[in-house]
């Protein structure tokens, strides 16, 4: 047979590709996507300034001035080295297929982002997940138990996780890091919503921490711009997995014109954080609804019955994203991204329909 059964590895023919639902005519709250555009003028400026873009040209594969606006929106150290990726999921990849070692273990929080286990599988990593507690905290001693049996190569922690939206205590990441023999990355792809939590200030007082963050969830999603700060050693190594023009002119530029402005996204970021207490006062009015503390730009909430309320929210042109089955702690839950006031006041007339 020239087909792929035999050629393909097994368990890459296991694998279901990352799904995305078509959201065509409906609100989108499934993907914590910053709701908001562009101002018009700033994007009619983007796009004459993306015109002077010499597209003929390969893109500058060390994009300083790229770096340099990164940092700076970010507050990132100069110290800090940084490698940058097609979106932070081409660092997961990156950082995957450089420690795959033959036998070597990728080590993940569960429920977390369904990426990191995709990663492992495809780069050809052995894969374990550790459950996290009920109330989605870390479960330090299993965790540590379960480090010190398999020596993985690679810890995921995000911060704050997805899809519970909480934070993890300090003290039990810096635990499993002294504990790790490989190396720990911290994923901060939600840090913004965060209220200024963040284990930047401990990247490179240890030898296997490595930081990742994304301006994916700042507005510039469709961009897909990702980076990876940590120690020299490490990230010399991740460079040589990276392709060598992995990030585009045009992504490129576009990033550098607006992180040059990134008060703008600042300023919608605040008004994300502020519409998320005023979703999170709306949901804990409902009855039947239970609500998760959240760090990030979306809330997970627990329903009777999650998969009826998904298609009532559907059916009334509200897509959220349903995590029911796909984790026993996640059992009838929704995860809400938070969207405009106006797209938010019509998620909880919605939900109180739906629920009924
Ligand atoms: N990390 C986490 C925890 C995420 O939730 C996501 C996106 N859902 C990513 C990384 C990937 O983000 P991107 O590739 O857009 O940078």
């Amino acid at each position: 047979m020239k087909g792929p059964a035999g050629w393909v590895r097994d368990e890459i023919r296991a694998l279901a590709a990352y799904h995305v639902t078509p959201a065509a005519g409906l609100v989108k709250l499934d993907a914590m996507e910053n709701p908001y555009r562009l101002p018009p003028t700033l994007a009619e400026e983007l796009g004459r300034h993306l015109a002077q873009v010499a597209v003929n040209r390969y893109p500058d594969p060390e994009a300083p001035r790229l770096k340099a606006a990164l940092r700076e929106a970010m507050a990132i150290p100069d110290g800090l080295e940084m490698v940058l990726g097609n979106g932070s999921d081409e660092i997961l990849q990156m950082i995957a297929v450089a420690l795959a070692r033959p036998g070597a273990t990728m080590l993940a929080l569960e429920p977390s982002f369904v990426m990191y286990r995709m990663s492992a599988v495809t780069a050809g990593m052995g894969y374990a997940g550790v459950a996290l507690a009920e109330d989605f905290a870390i479960d330090l001693p299993a965790t540590l138990a379960a480090i010190a049996r398999l020596r993985p190569a690679l810890t995921w922690i995000a911060y704050p996780n997805n899809p519970t939206g909480n934070l993890y205590t300090r003290e039990s990441i810096l635990a499993i890091v002294a504990a790790s023999p490989g190396l720990v990355v911290v994923d901060e792809a939600y840090y913004a919503f965060s209220g200024g939590a963040t284990f930047l200030d401990e990247v490179g007082r240890h030898p296997n921490l490595v930081l990742v963050r994304t301006v994916s969830k700042l507005g510039l999603a469709g961009l897909r711009l990702g980076f990876a700060v940590g120690p020299h050693e490490w990230l010399a190594e991740f460079d040589k997995v990276r392709l060598p023009y992995n990030v585009n002119s045009l992504s490129a530029a576009a990033a550098e014109f607006i992180l040059a402005r990134h008060e703008i996204l600042d300023g919608q970021t605040r008004d994300i954080v502020r519409d998320r207490e005023l979703l999170e006062t709306g949901l804990d009015a409902l009855a039947g609804v239970r609500r998760f503390a959240s760090a990030a730009n979306f809330v997970l909430v627990r329903l009777p019955d999650a998969p009826r309320v998904f298609e009532g929210l559907k059916a009334r042109g509200i897509l959220v994203r349903n995590f029911h089955g796909s984790h026993p702690l996640l059992a009838n839950c929704l995860r809400l991204t938070v969207g405009t006031p106006d797209e938010n006041a019509r998620l909880l007339a919605a939900l109180a329909q739906a629920i009924g």
